[in-house]
C-alpha cells in the first residue's frame, strides 16, 4: 500500500454553507494526510453529471444533481497510504443515520441528501475523479515535514 495514493473528498454544498471546511481539513491533516489541491468551485450541471455518471439510472439522481448545484463545492485531493478506504471511513456511512458517532457524516448529518462530504470509492475512481476536477498542474508534489513522523516506512 503506497504512501502516495491519492483520494478526491469534496465538501458539498451543505458543508460548505454549515461552516464545516475547516474541522473537515483539520481531520484529514490530524490523521496524517497531505493535502495536495484545494479549491472552492462551482462546477457545470454537465460536470456534476459526469461525476456522478455510475448513479444516473438512480431514483434519486436528479434531486442529487440539483443538491449538487445549490451552492459552491470545496474539492480537495489528499494523499497518503489507504486514502481511498481511510477517507471513506473518516467521512462515514453514506446513510448519515448508519454512521457511526466520530465520522464526518456521524458528526453532523443527518439525510443521506445532505451528507456533507464526498469521497472516492476506490483508487480507480480516484484517479478518474481527481482527472474531472483538477488539472494536472493544480496537483502539488511534495514531501510534507511530518513524513518520517507518520510513516515508519515509505
Ligand atoms: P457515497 O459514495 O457514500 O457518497 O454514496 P453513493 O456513491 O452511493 O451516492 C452518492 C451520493 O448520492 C450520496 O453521497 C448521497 O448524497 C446521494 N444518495 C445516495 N443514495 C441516496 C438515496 O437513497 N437518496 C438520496 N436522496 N440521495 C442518495
Ligand atoms: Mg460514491
Amino acid at each position: 500500500m503506497s504512501s502516495s495514493e491519492q483520494t478526491f473528498i469534496a465538501i458539498k454544498p451543505d458543508g460548505v454553507q454549515r461552516g464545516l471546511i475547516g474541522d473537515i481539513i483539520s481531520r484529514f491533516e490530524k490523521r496524517g494526510y497531505k493535502l495536495v489541491a484545494s479549491k472552492l468551485v462551482s462546477p457545470s450541471k454537465d460536470h456534476l453529471e459526469k461525476h456522478y455518471e455510475d448513479l444516473k439510472d438512480k431514483p434519486f439522481f436528479p434531486g442529487l444533481v440539483t443538491y449538487m448545484l445549490s451552492g459552491p463545492i470545496f474539492a480537495m485531493v489528499w494523499e497518503g497510504r489507504d486514502a481511498c478506504k481511510t477517507g471513506r471511513s473518516i467521512l462515514g456511512a453514506t446513510n448519515p443515520l448508519a454512521s457511526a458517532p466520530g465520522t464526518i457524516r456521524g458528526d453532523y448529518a443527518i439525510d443521506v441528501g445532505r451528507n456533507v462530504c464526498h469521497g472516492s470509492d476506490g483508487v480507480e475512481s480516484a484517479k478518474k475523479e481527481i482527472a474531472l476536477w483538477f488539472k494536472p498542474e493544480e496537483v502539488q508534489k511534495y514531501k510534507a515535514a511530518q513524513f518520517d513522523w507518520v510513516y515508519e516506512k515509505a
